[in-house]
């Protein structure tokens, strides 16, 4: 079969229950099309394929003796941040480069023990820091829809594979929008869980108070099946929650659409860098989805102004703290020739992170050092708390909140934003780590430039499943979730 990159993840999993092809013709094939198209889109820093066909044939085995899950044979892709055991781990980062991951991230593991198959690891912006995947210590990565623009930061390389048909689905982690923003920029639907429905364990620490992970996808149907397999509490992380799982997948269609309540946030559509055909495209998808019966209620968001300075303050502030371990000494990149101590923790350090890691460990000190603390760190946690009330507030009104997922759609390679520009496209994403919330982002058109939009919907916390309903339903109704770049359209 040579169209098996066309299949979604349920119908995979029909077709190897069903023996219409085995996991190893499947991953064969992905590991064909990632040979012949990944030069152009330049997605994965590392391909497992030896130990992917390994896999395959376990479960092929699997499924031939009955004890196969939903997902046993399906291939996946994991964004360079979750640890792979034997595997190289790096974080996009020069500091990483020789890191071989002693140990499985937990949603690593929750995949192996699902039968899920490892086709690779894919690149993303340095430690997860970025909107554009260009910080990348292994340089930047296509978005299949235009290979001179960028797919989106920090998960692009997740959104790029997916994108390109270069695997089925992939993990993607999301501090401040990094599943969202590459979904929305390449087209997929991609859902960021409350904080604390999956396991941080084994996920290179970017800022510990926001990071979640989650599955970036054609479809909210595919996300649900990743989810089926990631969501969960988890022993060795203390702030995973112990809380029962839902089945996303049997819960697709459970929510009603007629009389859903969606708030529309003033204060976001007046947002100053606000793209005129991004605005028209959500604005048409919550047309749709009123006339599928929801109903459209404008809200306010007061504190939308805080949303970049906060996140500025507190990921840095956290990140500083995180990344001081790599100092050159335990594992990681070190300096050669040093002349005593000092000069091997600066210059490990100075070699081995890049310019925008730099920048924000700089910052993140200087708002934790001694004199700065209470007027900078303190005042952030503050303003959160503020952040996190306004949607509370907002959600007593209304079930979802509706935003678009970024301003624009993907920008050029090489753009160079200045940074300040950079964090001002995070506006419609970083407010839901602050507050610790779900929300998803599913495609919705295209601009003039043929260029994906996202729309974003904010759920309550502990709400995935209805926010996979949400969009599952509104791509029964629409097919913007089923178009395909040109490279995608490509054979191996
Ligand atoms: N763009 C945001 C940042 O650079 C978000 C990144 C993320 O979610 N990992 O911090």
């Amino acid at each position: 079969m040579t169209d098996l990159h066309r299949l979604s993840i349920r119908e995979l999993s029909e077709g190897l229950a069903g023996a219409k092809f085995s996991s190893r013709e499947l991953t064969e094939h992905y590991l064909k099309r990632i040979a012949k198209l990944d030069t152009q889109v330049k997605s994965y820093v590392t391909v497992t394929a030896e130990q992917a066909l390994v896999q395959a044939d376990a479960a092929d085995a699997a499924i031939k003796a009955g004890t196969a899950t939903a997902l046993t044979g399906v291939p996946i892709a994991h964004k360079d941040i979750f640890c792979t055991q034997g595997i190289k781990t790096s974080a996009g980062s020069k500091m990483l480069d020789n890191f071989i991951s002693p140990y499985d991230a937990t949603v690593v593991a929750q995949g192996k023990t699902a039968g899920l198959v490892t086709l690779g690891k894919v690149n993303m912006d340095e430690f997860a820091m970025g909107s554009t995947s260009e910080s990348s210590f292994y340089g930047a990565t296509k978005n299949p829809w235009a290979l001179d623009h960028v797919p989106g930061g920090s998960s692009g390389g997740s959104a790029a594979v997916v994108a390109a048909d270069l695997a089925p689905f992939a993990t993607g982690t999301d501090t401040g929008g990094s599943i969202r923003q590459p979904a929305s920029f390449c087209g997929l639907t991609g859902l960021k869980p409350t904080y604390g429905r999956v396991s941080r364990y084994g996920i290179i620490a970017y800022a510990s108070s926001l990071d979640q992970a989650g599955p970036m996808a054609r479809s909210a149907e595919d996300c649900a099946y990743l989810m089926n397999v990631m969501a969960g509490h988890d022993a060795k992380d203390s702030t995973s929650m112990d809380k029962a799982v839902e089945d996303y997948v049997a819960n697709l269609n459970a929510t009603a659409l007629k009389g859903l309540r969606i708030g529309i946030p003033k204060q976001y559509f007046n947002v100053a860098g606000l793209d005129a055909a991004v605005k028209a495209r959500v604005e048409e998808s919550l047309k749709k989805l009123e006339e599928l019966g929801a109903v459209l209620v404008e809200i306010d968001l007061n504190m939308t102004e805080s949303y970049v300075p906060t996140y500025y303050l507190i990921a840095p502030a956290e990140a500083s703290s995180n990344l001081s371990r790599y100092d050159g000494v335990r594992y990681g990149y070190r300096a050669e020739n040093p002349q005593d101590i000092l000069d091997l923790y600066k210059r490990s350090r100075s070699e081995g992170f890049g310019a925008e890691v730099q920048r924000r460990i700089l910052i993140g000190t200087y708002a934790l050092s001694a004199g700065y603390y209470d007027a900078y760190y303190v005042k952030a946690q503050k303003v959160r708390r503020l952040i996190q009330q306004d949607f509370l507030k907002a959600f007593e009104q209304v079930d979802v909140i509706a935003a678009p997922t970024a301003p624009t759609t993907a920008y050029k390679i090489g753009a160079s934003l200045d940074p300040v520009e950079m964090y001002l496209g995070d506006i419609y994403t970083i407010a839901v780590n602050l507050a610790g919330l779900p929300a998803i982002s599913a495609p919705v058109g295209f601009d003039q430039d043929n260029l994906p939009v996202g729309l974003q919907l904010i759920g309550n916390y502990w709400s995935e499943s209805q926010l996979l309903s949400v969009v599952h339903q509104y791509q029964q109704a629409t097919d913007w979730h089923s178009k395909r770049a040109a490279i995608a359209e490509e054979n191996a």
